[in-house]
């Protein structure tokens, strides 16, 4: 398996720390809004990688933060008048609500940066120990960015054309800094934010000292792949790397994975823009899955512009996947023949070719969008050669091979038959009605109809009542 690797600018061959293991991170959202369809593209891209290299048979430690500290959530708090830890809870139970409407996996670690800090501190005094950071005199700890000999080797910058690109910071005195390039690691608070106490002073940590310490505590101080948007990878990805490495005296990731944006008119998908869908907006609309399908028509390293007729595209495509699905499903169900002909096992060691092309694709630094070509070569196989003479061992086989590879893609073959409520309405009037004519089994019959779709029915003293499990 080949990954690319920003660290090196080329792909390399996957090969763990540990064999049989993949520990991951992925640099998750600041919690302040719901998430927009930009910020989903990394989740769904690494919860893609993380589906594969489970196929491969890797178990997968994969950890994904929050940042639930930070300048825009205290204004969005002062706003509403609240305390700030209302409003990071608040977006991420949003944020795992959408997630899940995208089919991705939860992590098997969601850390919050507030619930890290004894880390932080303790990360902090060894980088002081160690002469990599220093404390200004109203309690600030800055990273001396230059003492970090490999700064920029992630971003492949040198540090003079950064130190020119900051020299205006410096001059405009805002702060303490002995050199431009160095990053904060732990300020004072200001009246009013959150605050910790430490040896330095009373605040709070800088963002990227907190991927380093949760990474850290979680997947340990090597790490197999850490990941997220290409907007990353300077300063926060480097800075991570000069803290982790200075703090740890080991290499900290192996592979440093990044997205491409998501674009809207060729710019950035972004809430300081004012040009984003949230995932909201869109799964109103839309399946979800549209979504997760569209996302994933495009290499994760391109960038891909959002545009209603592209979703539109995106949903036909993918119902062309359902409808095959659909129809090899009803000839399954009526198909006679249990045993496989021996004509049935030569087209089944034909249709094989179709897994092989999405795992050379998926080998190829996950190349999604030759992996679903290939999704769609099975379904044409299988709308030609599934009929009503083939028997339900060919079509059982065929089916299984559709699910499994879409399953990999996060994608569910089959339709979401989202019940309205009126339709539920009209189903325990029915069996209301089966239940006066004493047809009982006809009444159970419909209550586990609508328990299979996640309707719960409750015979009260005022009726029946009903809702969503
Ligand atoms: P943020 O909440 O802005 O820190 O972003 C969370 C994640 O979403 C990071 O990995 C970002 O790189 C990523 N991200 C933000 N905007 C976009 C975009 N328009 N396209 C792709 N990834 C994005
Ligand atoms: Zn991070």
């Amino acid at each position: 398996m080949q990954i690319y690797n920003t660290l090196k600018k080329r792909k390399e061959e996957f090969v763990p720390i540990e064999e049989g293991k993949v520990k991951m991170y992925v640099c998750g959202p600041t919690v302040y809004n719901l998430i927009h369809i930009g910020n989903a593209r990394p989740m769904m891209v690494f919860d893609t990688v993380r589906r594969y290299m489970e196929y491969k048979g890797y178990e997968v430690n994969y950890v994904s933060n929050f940042t639930d500290v930070d300048d825009k959530i205290i204004k969005a708090a002062n706003e509403e008048g609240v305390d700030p830890s209302v409003i990071s809870e608040r977006y991420i139970a949003e944020c795992k609500k959408d997630m899940e409407s995208l089919n991705v996996k939860a992590a098997t670690t969601h850390p919050k940066a507030t619930e890290e800090i004894d880390g932080m501190l303790d990360m902090i005094q060894t980088l002081i120990d160690k002469g990599y950071a220093y404390v200004a005199k109203d309690g600030t700890v800055y990273y001396s960015t230059r003492k970090f000999k490999d700064y920029g080797k992630l971003s492949h910058k040198n540090l003079d054309d950064l130190q020119g690109g900051m020299r205006s910071l410096l001059v405009s005195g805002e702060d303490q800094k002995e050199d431009p390039l160095d990053f904060v690691l732990w300020k004072p608070k200001k009246e009013g934010e959150p605050f910790w106490v430490s040896p330095w002073c009373e605040g709070r940590p800088g963002w990227h000292i907190e991927c380093s310490v949760m990474s850290r505590k979680y997947l340990g101080e090597e790490i197999d792949i850490h990941a997220g948007g290409e907007d990353l990878i300077f300063p926060h990805h480097e800075n991570e790397i000069a803290q982790s490495e200075a703090a740890n005296g080991k290499p900290f990731a192996k592979y440093w994975m990044h997205n491409a944006f998501l674009n809207i008119d060729n710019k950035k998908m972004s809430k300081s823009l004012g040009n984003f869908f949230t995932v909201r907006d869109i799964i109103e609309k839309y399946d979800p899955q549209v979504l997760r399908f569209f996302m994933l028509s495009a290499h994760y390293r391109s960038q891909l512009n959002f545009s209603a007729d592209l979703m539109e595209a995106a949903k036909n495509s993918l119902d062309r996947i359902l409808t095959a699905a659909d129809r090899a499903r009803d000839f399954a169900a009526k198909a006679t023949g249990e045993e496989l002909t021996d004509a049935e096992k030569a087209m089944l060691e034909e249709s094989k070719q179709y897994r092989a092309k999405f795992e050379e694709a998926m080998d190829d630094d996950f190349n999604t969008a030759d992996a679903i070509a290939a999704v769609f070569e099975l379904v044409k196989f299988m709308n030609t050669n599934i009929t009503e003479e083939t028997s339900l061992a060919f079509d059982a086989v065929l089916i299984e091979e559709l699910n499994g590879l879409c399953d990999i893609l996060g994608i569910k073959t089959e339709r979401k038959a989202e019940l309205l409520d009126a339709d539920i309405e009209k189903l325990i009037e029915e069996r209301q009605a089966a239940r006066k004519e004493k047809n009982f089994a006809r009444a159970d019959e419909i209550r586990n109809e609508l328990l299979a779709k996640g309707i719960v029915l409750e015979d009260t003293r005022e009726g029946v009542k009903w809702k969503r499990a």
